[in-house]
């Protein structure tokens, strides 16, 4: 039996102020027993770190360097979100593939890195509109899924976390149906299977795209829907923490 997985992605929002209000506002949720994390940006790692350490809640990075250190301006290294005790990192949100030009080997790459130092990735895959209406969904999600199974292994895809995300959802306010979606993680599982009945049963696959309190509950009651990963909707306390009582 896989738990429910819900992890906010803050994206590029904040302030120490609006943070320690919202994680205040987190940390007061009752009723909860899906697993939680909290993907901050960077720079307020070390403020999500203090205000969550002691909690069951979680904290993350958002994106990683897949070099292990050395003249990467800008870049954040896996043993520096190691430091920051961060437990989960995000790699190939479809913004970074899209606005930041990430390709799959590159995606690849990251996720070999993160988890050689001991994070745990949430790879995120996932078509865009004009693929499904293609029909090419299935064929996108096989092709990002198989870089990076091409390059751990499935042990190493077993050590991580997916999340489906179609990009024709994120941010847009329409959501995949229940059962659009939970095709699509059936058809990843059914990847995994063939390679590794055992590691294919235990991994988490999270849906994400516009996931609010009204609608998780039918999501994640998906055979193969295993939680979240949540955009806007982690920014404000009441909506993040409705989210999560729906696992
Ligand atoms: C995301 O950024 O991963 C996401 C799913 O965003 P939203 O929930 O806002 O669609």
């Amino acid at each position: 039996m896989r738990q429910i997985f819900v992890a906010g992605n803050w994206k590029m929002n904040g302030s120490l102020e609006a943070n320690q209000q919202l994680i205040n506002g987190i940390k007061a949720g009752r009723g909860i027993n899906a697993e939680m994390a909290i993907c901050p940006p960077a720079i307020y790692i070390p403020q999500i770190a203090d205000l969550l350490t002691g909690s069951d809640i979680s904290w993350g990075g958002q994106d990683v360097c897949e070099q292990v250190s050395g003249a990467y301006t800008g870049q954040i290294s896996a043993a520096m979100l190691l430091e920051m005790k961060c437990k989960y990192v995000i790699v190939g949100h479809s913004e970074r593939r899209t606005l930041n030009g990430e390709s799959d080997e590159l995606v690849a790459e990251k996720y070999s890195t993160a988890l050689a130092a001991g994070l745990k990735p949430i790879l995120c895959i996932g078509e865009l509109l004009e693929e499904r209406e293609s029909g090419d969904t299935e064929a996108v999600v096989a092709r990002q899924l198989n870089a990076v199974l091409d390059k751990v292994g499935i042990e190493g895809i077993g050590a991580g976390v997916i999340a489906y995300e179609p990009v024709w959802a994120i941010g847009t306010g329409k959501t995949a149906s229940p059962q659009q979606a939970q095709d699509v993680h059936a058809f990843i599982r059914q990847i995994l299977t063939e390679k590794d009945g055992n590691v294919a049963e235990k991994v988490q696959i999270l849906y994400g795209g516009s996931v609010k309190p009204d609608n998780a509950a039918e999501l994640f009651a998906m055979t193969d829907i295993d939680g979240g990963l949540i955009g806007g909707a982690s920014l404000d306390a009441d909506s993040f923490l409705g989210i999560c009582q729906a696992g």
